[in-house]
């Protein structure tokens, strides 16, 4: 919802607070997530996140969560989803060029990061590009798994050392070996 949208930003500063505890508190009960089993958990997350971050800040569930680096602003929200600053068509009011009577996301991302954090370190991440094959997955969920290297962020094994070749006969190399046929010696 719109106006919840802004009234987030207005409140980034409480909301990133709460934010970090809850991070805690999920990345904590990781022993209990993974009894019961990430796969099984996906489906309610998703309908636990998709709700509460929906109505908070028009969430898209992109699945790779950039608020607390864009000021509680969601960058999925602008039309150009873009997720690195603005586009170079910020109207002088500080709204979109695409929807005229929407403020612009990135306008109202720096407002927000600047109640969050005085100095805008967090805003200046450069934010990778988003990845669509995780479109509509829990964000809080990866972090978990990202923090606790579950899954496909576990360590990967040490690869094994490449085998090493029997040691050849001294001497073996230099044998003369018979001619093949269609080889030396064949008529063109
Ligand atoms: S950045 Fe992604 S996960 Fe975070 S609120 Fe926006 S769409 Fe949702």
């Amino acid at each position: 919802m719109y106006a919840v949208r802004l009234w987030s930003v207005r409140h980034a500063k409480g909301l990133n607070r709460f934010y970090q505890a809850f991070e805690k508190v999920v990345v904590a009960l990781h022993p209990l997530w993974n009894r019961i089993g990430y796969d099984k958990l996906e489906a309610p997350f998703q309908v636990l996140e998709k709700t509460t971050k929906g109505f908070l800040f028009d969430c898209q569930m992109c699945g790779q969560c950039a608020l607390s680096s864009t000021g509680m602003s969601c960058p999925m929200n602008c039309p150009k989803t873009l997720r690195n600053g603005p586009c170079g068509g910020v109207r002088p009011n500080g709204n979109c060029e695409v929807k005229p009577d929407m403020k612009c996301v990135w306008v109202q991302g720096w407002a927000g990061a600047e109640r969050m954090d005085g100095n805008l370190t967090k805003i200046k991440d450069v934010q990778i590009q988003v990845n669509n094959a995780i479109k509509g997955k829990s964000a809080w969920l990866r972090v978990v798994r990202i923090t606790r290297r579950v899954g496909e962020f576990a360590p990967k094994p040490p690869k094994a050392p490449p085998a090493k070749k029997p040691a050849s006969p001294a001497g073996a190399d230099l044998v003369a070996k018979p001619a093949t046929p269609g080889g030396e010696g064949k008529a063109a």
